[in-house]
């Protein structure tokens, strides 16, 4: 099928990559020129295991290519996915000015019948004002704002679907390519129900195995993606709490999660006690999910606790410093293991490292920070977030000469090759010998 996807970010190019691999015709269309020219030049914007493989790939059996045209990209997909950002606004809200900025080129261009995918996390209600978006278009450029009386007269028409993306980052190629579920929202109107059907065939070869596609009308759909996300902050926030209380109680919660995992009803997975949530996605998620409820008069008091949970976590790290050196930290150096907000990914959006640096620098401590991939982006966030402070803060090579001449060892983000440490060096070359382990 021939496929265009709106923003080449996380989402977008992993989506488009693999829809590609397939062997589908894709174009990624992208309003940073910069990125685009980049990704023509055969270079990759973010870290994404594996992802760089089927770009390269797909590139040169000629079915994906990059734009930031506009007009092209709605001309070419019968699937036309909207995959940009939904940052939150200053009220928590979900801010659509980019996916709507999508739906009115869309309907400056559209020549024909086109799906339009929501991808990006939305707000329930969202697919509607895409709906309008597009119809105010169309009607200025002269054609009926019903749909069917546009079938009717065979002038361009759509119908808009709900598709929310459940992949990880650090793990999308394998969860786009095999995904748990593929949830798709439409109406039951005659181009909802062809838009469904080209979905469902888009999907096909990633459900061979057996139907993983849950069908639903487009409401449903777009409060799953916020009920999933919210969920599991759930989870994080509540580990978090408990172990801080196992920790009073001198109980190990790393047991504990055993203990309660090994019921089916619970789980194991995504049960680990941590600094906090961070990431693009659940920070924004369950605050867009909070106030939309507070729109509707309700008050989400769970996922309220559970943010509170969340920004006091991200200092306990921070805590745990100061009980140990006092709250004067100058003169000492601190090496920090990790700094994107979780592994297998360059994304520093909200990531738990950025408060506990910012903290310890302000308490005149001085910071030798390392991450095995999210160096360059770390460099770009963190000179932002400490506003000329950045001279207490210095990037190591690697996780080894971090700690040369340190005080003391932060380790942040859980990265595989922390995992095993070689202790007897870090006893050398920690001066006060201690780690501090998030
Ligand atoms: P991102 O910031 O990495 O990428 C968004 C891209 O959209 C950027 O490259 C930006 O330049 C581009 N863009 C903005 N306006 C545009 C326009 N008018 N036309 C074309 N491109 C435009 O964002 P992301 O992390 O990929 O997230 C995208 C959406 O997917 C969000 O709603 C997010 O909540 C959701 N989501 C993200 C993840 C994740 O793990 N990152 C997972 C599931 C869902």
């Amino acid at each position: 099928m021939k496929v265009t996807v709106f923003g080449s970010g996380y989402v977008g190019l992993a989506t488009g990559a693999c829809l590609a691999d397939a062997g589908n015709q894709v174009v990624c269309v992208d309003v940073d020129e910069d990125k685009i020219a980049l990704l023509n030049d055969g270079g990759m914007p973010i870290y994404e295991p594996g992802l760089d493989a089927i770009v390269a790939g797909s590139r040169e059996a000629g079915r994906l290519s990059f734009t930031t045209d506009i007009a092209q990209g709605v001309d070419h997909g019968e699937v036309l996915f909207i995959a940009v950002g939904t940052p939150p606004d200053e009220n928590g809200s979900a801010d659509l000015k980019y996916v709507l900025s999508v739906a009115h080129s869309i309907g400056q261009h559209l020549n024909g019948f086109r799906v339009i995918a929501d991808k990006s996390t939305v707000p329930v209600g969202t697919a509607d004002l895409v709906a309008a978006a597009v119809t105010e278009e169309l009607v200025t450029r002269g054609f009926a704002a019903d749909p069917e009386e546009r079938i009717r007269l065979g002038q361009p028409d759509f119908t808009v679907v709900s598709n929310p993306e459940f992949l990880k980052e650090g793990a999308a190629v394998a969860d786009f390519s095999r995904p748990d579920r593929i949830v798709i929202g439409a109406d039951n109107t005659t181009s909802g129900r062809r838009g469904l059907e080209l979905m469902r065939y888009l999907y096909a070869p990633f459900t061979l195995n057996r139907d993983r596609t849950m069908v639903m009308d487009v409401r449903s759909a777009e409060l799953t993606k916020y009920a999933a996300n919210a969920m599991l902050a759930t989870r994080i926030s509540f580990m978090n709490e408990l172990a801080n209380l196992a920790e009073d109680l001198g109980a190990d919660i790393e047991l504990v999660r055993r203990g309660i995992g090994s019921d089916p009803r619970i789980g194991y997975s995504f049960l680990y006690a941590g600094t906090g949530y961070g990431g693009s996605c659940f920070p924004k998620d369950v605050s867009a999910l909070r106030r939309s409820a507070a729109e509707h008069g309700r008050s989400l008091r769970i996922l309220e606790a559970v943010e509170d949970a969340n920004t006091a976590q991200k200092e306990v790290l921070g805590r745990k410093i100061r009980g140990r050196f006092g709250d004067d930290l100058s003169g000492l150096t601190f090496a920090v293991w990790g700094l994107a907000f979780k592994p297998n990914t360059d994304d520093m959006r909200d990531a738990p490292s950025r408060v506990l640096i910012a903290d310890l620098i302000g308490r005149g401590a001085r910071v030798r920070a390392f991450d095995p991939v999210a160096m360059e982006e770390a460099r770009r966030v963190l000179a932002l977030d400490l506003d000329g402070a950045h001279d207490a803060l210095t990037f190591a090579g690697s996780a080894n000469e971090a700690v040369e001449g340190a005080d003391a060892l932060v380790i942040v983000t859980e990265w595989k090759a922390f995992r095993a440490p070689d202790f007897s060096v870090l006893a050398t070359r920690l001066t006060k010998k201690a780690i501090f382990d998030g």
